[in-house]
């Protein structure tokens, strides 16, 4: 059987979209391989039918939790039995009992954090690993913009592993992030494929409101009058929750907020009622949509500014999965910058608490109690914790001087990235080519429906009603336009 009939036999689809082909090939003749596609385009399938034409089990490392529990119901839901996901959602005992028959499972999903833990390798140990995939590979770099501490240990794990042929994936990854996840996995001579980051279905938009304050009313009008589902992206969880709430009140909307400060049963419920067209509308930070499989996402609009343009870019990337007309919308309001710089110089824990940390630690206190008399967030903690692993050798002081050097130097080039993201919303060039840019690509094909900048209108992403009622006033306008005519050659 060829690839394609394969295809056809275990996913009903006629043919691969652009890159699956060219991955596939890459793993199945054992080549450590790199890939960039971007989101939506079907990253999973790629080791999915690459495991099943490889002997042994694939293990794929993937950040989030509700992400992997969708992946494994849609295996699932394929008919794929051997298929498990081992995160914090498994009991002690159902974790026992996966771990002791891990040789049963052909797809085998694991948080980062997971893999971290000792008790845990020794089991993976014992299985034939045929290929390790690290999904959303960017989160590896510190200079990518979702950096996840324990992402950075992934090549010391895949080096106890024997160095399985390994898969590193992203959407958004700049020529700088794709070096360093080549550098931290330790791939020998990898097998690069990298595609243009464009989705030429989705339309740019950055509209000016006067002020912070206009921009409720606006957004509002923009969901009454836009064809949905869409998201709605905030950087304030409790923004994201109000305004839930008032959209529910003005329209009536089916909406949803959706952050961190949920527990994971909320969090799993909303993003199912979402993907299964009980919901229309989520209000959400960050927090939500990496790996998001829903196909017909018809808007996103950011309501407050993301840190750089790889995020934005990630975020926008959850609508038109489809392949139809999108829409992703800026709302931008003057000062906006300012929150993510807050945002960014508070990620990371201050040099009081560096200090303080490591002295602690020094002196015997558990890190659980650092956390919590020191203030930090869980992210902050397992950032000092991973300095600490990393570079056992160092006394307190000394460790607490590399990693103060260290978050300045991140502060530093977040802001620079901040600045970039911020040029480019304000910038009167055509955006596409602006994002084509920054990842050292350049715009090969006009685009019908571009951006603002190069003329695109909001109006071809109105409800049908709202087009029609629109219409009729454009009607109105010609009829006036050409009375006035009239009257003035009269
Ligand atoms: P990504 O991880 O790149 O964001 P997914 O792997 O979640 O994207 O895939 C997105 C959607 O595309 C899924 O619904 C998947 O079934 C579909 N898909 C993947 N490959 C193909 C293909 N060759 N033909 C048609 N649909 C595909």
């Amino acid at each position: 059987m060829n690839l394609e009939q394969l295809l056809k036999r275990y996913f009903g689809h006629d043919q691969f979209r652009t890159g699956q082909k060219e991955i596939i090939t890459s793993i199945i003749n054992g080549r450590d391989t790199l890939a960039m596609l971007p989101t939506g385009t079907g990253k999973s399938l790629c080791y999915q039918l690459g495991g099943y034409l490889l002997e042994g089990s694939v293990l794929v490392v993937s950040p989030l939790l509700s992400l992997m529990q969708d992946q494994v119901e849609q295996m699932k839901a394929m008919g794929e039995k051997r298929v498990v996901a081992i995160n914090s959602f498994l009991s002690y005992t159902e974790k026992k009992a996966v771990l002791s028959n891990l040789d049963k499972y052909k797809f085998i999903y694991i948080s980062p954090e997971m893999l971290s833990n000792p008790e845990v390798i020794p089991f993976i140990k014992r299985i034939s690993i045929s290929l390790f995939v690290v999904d959303e590979a960017h989160c590896i770099s510190q200079w990518g913009h979702d950096f996840r501490p324990d992402y950075s240990s992934l090549g010391i794990v895949r080096s106890d592993l024997g160095n399985p042929v390994t898969l590193a994936l992203t959407a958004t990854a700049s020529n700088e992030v794709r070096n360093d996840i080549q550098e931290i996995l330790k791939l020998q001579s990898p097998d690069w494929w990298v595609f243009s980051v464009d989705r030429p279905n989705i339309g740019l938009i950055v509209e000016k409101v006067p002020s912070f304050q206009e921009k409720t009313n606006r957004l509002l009008q923009l969901v009454h009058d836009l064809q949905g589902p869409g998201i709605i992206y905030f950087s304030s969880r409790k923004i994201a929750d109000e305004t839930a709430m008032i959209i529910r009140q003005e329209s009536n909307g089916r909406v949803a907020a959706y952050h961190g400060g949920l527990d994971q049963e909320q969090r799993i419920l909303i993003q199912q009622q979402f993907l299964y067209g009980q919901l229309d509308i989520i209000c959400a930070t960050s927090a939500f949509g990496m790996g998001i499989n829903k196909e017909n996402v018809r808007y996103v609009i950011h309501f407050h500014m993301p840190p750089t343009l790889e995020a934005y870019l990630q975020e926008i990337g959850r609508a038109g999965r489809d392949g139809k007309e999108s829409v992703a919308i800026y709302l931008s309001a003057p000062f906006d910058d300012q929150l993510p710089e807050q945002l960014i110089e508070g990620e990371l824990p201050t040099e009081i608490q560096i200090d303080e940390f490591y002295s602690m630690i020094a002196s015997g206190s558990h890190w659980k109690e650092c956390e919590l008399s020191l203030q930090l967030t869980e992210i902050q903690t397992r950032f000092l914790l991973h300095f600490k692993s990393r570079q056992p050798e160092l006394d307190h002081m000394e460790l607490a001087e590399d990693v103060k050097a260290h978050c300045q130097n991140r502060i530093r080039l977040k802001l620079l990235k901040l600045k970039e993201l911020n040029a480019w919303m304000l910038s009167n060039d055509c955006r596409r080519a602006g994002i084509l840019k920054y990842f050292e690509e350049s715009k090969q094909h006009s685009v019908e429906k571009c951006c603002d900048n190069c003329g695109l209108d909001l109006h071809y992403y109105l409800k049908c009603d709202e087009k029609e009622e629109d219409s009729s006033s454009n009607e109105d306008w010609e009829l006036i336009l050409k009375n006035i005519l009239l009257n003035e050659t009269v």
